[in-house]
């Protein structure tokens, strides 16, 4: 483990607990702007809206992807100047455009025409881009349909965009979270790419292609390095766009802060369904509700220590606190764990630093919000 977060575990905490290091954030940072030094790094706030992570990636020089008004200010209070946030969502509400306008945020990502309305009539003038549907294959947490719209639609948008009076300045698209394959994005590039050249024709030259977030960061299981990502979207936009290479901006959550925090949990009780039955259930003091939401359809796969590692194994169900019969994280992923795990016993989850702090419930069941520690 992390020798900083040792040595604050090592304090015996209150549990559930997540303790994030903010130098490995600078060097997560560091490496990605290493991997493709032509794209400027637009941190996903979502992904952890931490003040000392903020700071930390102002200091840095990094630019910020926000998905409400409230985070928009979360930059703001950070330092961070309006013209390096883009509000990247693409279902904003009149007023939170509205005010990050009247803050100075001047660039904004759609996907529809009545958000495209929007944004002329509350953030006149904008540079705006609109988001393209990808395939999301090859990603262990999709945004399967919700966002981006068809190659067709996006060019008569674009053209809309400049007829209301916005600057239609480039594309983007999201491949998924914790894309496992480099391909997608080579995919995507080269599917976007083309609407360049179908703009252009139309009279319109887009500026900027946002190639959104999705980098991958190891759970259980080995994942292609940040610099395999870099050199495939390297030689994708090479082939795209020859020399006239577009302003490249990318938005990474995950790949910043996952791998720098862990949570901290007490097994709660460690039972069996029958005396025969070869699989414990584990229950923690923190669950599908207590920020794990990413377990949903066991989809993100937490790795596991205990203080009992190296001892013989077997096979787990682990679970949460609440009384909530979906609040059981894994049950089909094949867990195993020291067969000498028992109550009162202190785990930790890794690489829990990423959509974990603010997908905490309120207080369900009673319990207290997960506490957050920043060293
Ligand atoms: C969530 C999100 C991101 C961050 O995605 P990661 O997979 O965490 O890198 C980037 N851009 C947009 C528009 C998002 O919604």
């Amino acid at each position: 483990m992390n020798p900083k977060i040792a040595r604050f575990l090592a304090q015996v905490p209150a549990t559930p607990c997540l303790v994030l290091d903010v130098d490995r954030v600078e060097e997560n940072f560091r490496a990605l702007r290493k991997a493709l030094p032509l794209a400027q790094i637009y941190y996903a706030v979502k992904a952890n809206p931490a003040a000392p992570i903020l700071d930390r990636l102002v200091g840095l020089g990094s630019s910020f992807d926000a998905a409400s008004f409230e985070e928009v200010q979360s930059c703001l209070d950070a330092g961070a100047s309006p013209d390096s946030i883009s509000f990247g969502n693409t279902i904003k509400k009149v007023s939170a455009i509205a005010r990050a306008y009247e803050k100075g945020v001047s660039m904004f990502a759609f996907d529809s025409e009545e958000e495209l309305e929007k944004l002329a009539r509350h953030a006149p003038g904008s540079r705006v881009y609109c988001r393209i549907l990808v395939e999301n294959e090859g990603a262990d947490w999709p945004l399967s349909r919700k966002f981006g719209t068809t190659i067709e639609s996006a060019r008569d948008l674009m053209v809309r965009a400049g007829e209301m009076g916005l600057d239609p300045f480039g594309l983007s698209f999201h491949v998924g979270s914790q894309q496992t394959t480099t391909s997608s994005y080579e995919a995507a590039i080269s599917k976007v790419g083309m609407l360049f050249t179908d703009l252009r024709d139309a009279g319109i030259n887009l500026r900027m292609l946002n190639l959104g977030g999705g980098f991958p960061v190891r759970y259980r299981d080995d994942v292609p390095s940040i610099d395999d990502f870099g050199i495939a979207i390297m030689h994708a936009m090479t082939k795209c766009f020859g020399n006239a290479l577009p302003d490249m901006l990318i938005e990474p959550g995950r790949f910043i802060v996952a791998d720098a925090g862990v949570v901290c949990a007490e097994v709660v009780l460690v039972s069996r369904r029958d005396k025969n039955d070869d699989t414990r259930w584990v229950y923690l003091d923190i669950g599908r509700f207590g920020g794990l939401a990413e377990t949903e359809g066991e989809s993100i796969k937490y790795r596991i220590t205990t203080p009992h590692d190296g001892g013989e194994v077997g096979r787990v169900a682990i679970a949460g606190p609440t009384c909530d019969g979906a609040d059981i994280m894994y049950e089909k992923a094949n867990y195993r764990l020291p067969l000498a795990l028992t109550s009162g016993d202190r785990i930790e989850l890794h690489a829990t630093g990423a959509y974990v702090t603010t997908y905490a419930s309120q207080r369900f069941n009673g319990f207290a919000p997960l506490e957050e520690h920043y060293v």
